[in-house]
């Protein structure tokens, strides 16, 4: 591993401070001048240290981890939960890795790195309500990815990740690029599911697709190549040589209420998965994600409470790329797919087998038809056309024909406002910031049709996330919920009802236009269930460069430190893919620079 000399010089006068426990005196006496000796002696004891600390063993983590590692590095890779994967473990597993990729090529597939980068940065490209999912990436992140993600598939593969054999398609993808097939599937093989506790069908083991089949492989490789993986740690700070000034030299986590330090010779990687679960950073991005949005996608195993970010503000970095976050495209925000309950992102289904079912405490109700349900606000009343969809995404065939950079690209998209989750974020016209909370209505023969189980645990009523009454006027004076602001008015609740029922008579919603409305609600038991939107993505962090070091806010290279994955800023595409390429850049330059 290379070292500059002048950073192995002032690592052994530490080094001397340290081991003699010496204060500024003594710091003096070794031949540090003034103002260093008072940095050294404002240093922690240090409890453990390795060359490379991660932060985070997810799709970030575990990458930087394993590239850190086979680059000489000692590497310590603490994450805060009893088990590693993050979100990852919980995804579908699909990863947008093209640029030329040994598949693609197999299947006879053209991409390149350059097209990659076009298609990533490409200012035309705009979702049918105006917002565009490429124009503000930061350019130089961008080409780094584009130039490290066919190397990264095939470091996959090597690391033992199975793809299924198939060519690339475009599921699962949401700001992956227009130009070229990139979505690969990782084969969840034998691996136990959290969300479920147990493998998949083996029938469909290797033509699946599963996050589990993307983390355990890359847990392996990492213990294999030597990474110290201490679980349960959760970092709560950076620590740098001067409070915003100096190299980061290691960080403050806890274990059990034990506070420890960990000393990082070379750098701190942050890999911490982003902001979605804390409800003050992600308002900075957007103001109406507030606390009623309990539902995010990921949660109630992995949180992504930003503290990567703050540990990295308190440092001096910088935040970037805000746009990303409060664009309306793609998986920043969800419709419900499952009510209920409160974790009710379409995708992932807790199972009362998994070891966390009793925080995630319900399975929730699968909606498989929203001509089923209505969706009222606090106080009673609908809002929009239940059948319409969330935020739209651009990827391989959403635009046809597609020029990348061509005008006509933005020209031949039709305005449409195809979303539902504008008017369920504008609330009830009180100045209060949120929606308020978002049910679904629907009667005894809505739940037949649907084939739903109306009881736990497929409902959560013990929390207040599902209710049910004989009749309308009840059921809204049932609904107790922390969020609920105010009581639903009985009366608001039976007009609603009452005039959606006469548009079914209609066949026509003279309000909100919702396609020849089908089936009326008239049959107790009446029941409300929550039905939430899910935040998803963080699509905004940490400044970076192409080797993912975290700047700061006047521009500078912060020494010794690096950001990957959801923390960092600067790219709006969606999941495994970006994370896995940072983490493997961060990783090796963390390894080999000690800049
Ligand atoms: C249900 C679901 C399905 C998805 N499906 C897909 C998909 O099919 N394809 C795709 O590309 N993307 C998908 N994604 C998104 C993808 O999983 C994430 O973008 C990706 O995992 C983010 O990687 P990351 O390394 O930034 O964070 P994570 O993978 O979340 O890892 C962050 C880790 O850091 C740990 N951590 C956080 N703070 C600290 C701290 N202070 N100290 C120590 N450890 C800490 C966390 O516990 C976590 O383990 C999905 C996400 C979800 C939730």
């Amino acid at each position: 591993m290379k070292r500059d000399p002048e950073h192995k010089k002032n690592l052994s006068r530490r080094d001397f401070v340290k081991t003699t426990g010496a204060g500024v005196g003594t710091a003096v006496l070794a031949g540090l001048g003034l103002k260093e000796a008072q940095a050294q002696s404002r240093l922690p004891h240090w409890d453990k240290e390795a060359d490379v600390i991660v932060v985070g063993a997810g799709a970030s983590g575990l990458p930087a981890a394993i590239e850190a590692a086979e680059h000489g590095a000692k590497v310590i890779l603490i994450e805060a939960n009893f088990d590693v994967g993050g979100h990852a473990i919980l995804s579908g597993g699909n990863v947008a890795l093209g640029g030329g990729t040994s598949r693609q090529k197999k299947y006879n597939v053209e991409d390149s790195p350059d097209m990659v980068f076009r298609d990533l940065t490409d200012w035309s490209v705009v979702e049918p309500n105006g917002f565009p999912d490429y124009r503000y990436n930061d350019k130089e992140i961008i080409r780094a990815f584009a130039d490290n993600s066919a190397p990264t598939y095939e470091w996959l593969v090597a690391h033992g990740v199975i793809f299924v054999e198939k060519a690339p398609d475009g599921a699962g993808g949401t700001a992956d690029g227009n130009s070229a097939p990139r979505e690969n599937h990782a084969a969840p093989m034998a691996w136990p599911q959290m969300q479920t506790g147990k493998p998949v069908d083996p029938a469909i083991a290797a033509t699946d697709s599963s996050g589990v089949g993307f983390i355990r492989p890359l847990e392996v490789a990492a213990r294999k190549a030597g990474v110290e993986i201490l679980l349960k740690h959760k970092m709560s700070s950076l620590v740098r040589g001067e409070p915003s000034a100096g190299r980061i030299l290691g960080i403050a986590a806890t274990h059990e209420s034990e506070t420890l330090h960990i000393r990082a010779r070379n750098g701190v990687i942050l890999a911490t998965g982003g902001s979605s679960s804390n409800v003050n950073f992600r308002r900075i991005f957007d103001t109406r994600l507030t606390e009623e949005y309990n539902g995010v996608a990921g949660e109630p195993y992995s949180f992504q409470d930003a503290s990567g970010e703050l540990a990295g503000l308190a440092v001096g970095a910088s935040l970037w790329g805000a746009y990303n976050d409060a664009g309306e495209f793609g998986l920043r925000l969800a419709k419900a797919g499952r009510i209920g309950c409160q974790y009710g992102y379409r995708n992932l289904e807790w199972e009362p087998g998994s070891p966390i079912f009793h925080l995630a405490r319900a399975r929730g109700l699968l909606v498989r038809n929203y001509q089923n349900v209505i969706l009222v606000n606090q106080v009673g009343l609908r809002f929009y056309d239940e059948t319409q969809g969330s935020y739209t995404s651009n990827n391989y065939n959403s635009l046809r024909p597609y020029t990348q950079g061509s005008y006509l690209n933005a020209a031949d998209i039709k305005y449409h406002p195809a979303n539902f989750l504008d008017a369920a974020l504008a609330g009830t016209g009180d100045a209060v910031n949120g929606g308020g909370p978002i049910w679904a209505i629907f009667d005894g023969n809505a739940a037949k049709r649907e084939e739903w189980t109306v009881e736990p645990p497929y409902v959560d009523i013990a929390e207040g996330y599902f209710f049910s009454a004989n009749s309308i006027a009840a059921l809204a004076a049932a609904i107790v919920n922390k969020y609920q602001r105010r009581p639903m008015p009985g009366a608001a609740l039976e007009n609603t009802v009452a005039r959606y029922n006469s548009f079914v008579d209609d066949g026509k919603d003279a309000d909100f236009g919702k396609p020849a409305p089908k089936y009326k609600i008239d049959t107790p038991p009446f029941y409300a269930a929550w039905a939430m939107p899910v935040v998803h993505d963080t699509r905004a962090g940490l400044r970076i460069n192409a080797k993912c070091q975290v700047i700061d806010f006047s521009g500078n290279v912060i020494p010794g430190l690096y950001c990957a994955g959801e923390s960092a800023g600067g790219f709006s595409l969606h999941g495994l893919a970006r994370c896995s390429v940072q983490g493997r850049i961060a990783g090796k330059n963390a390894a080999i620079e000690a800049s």
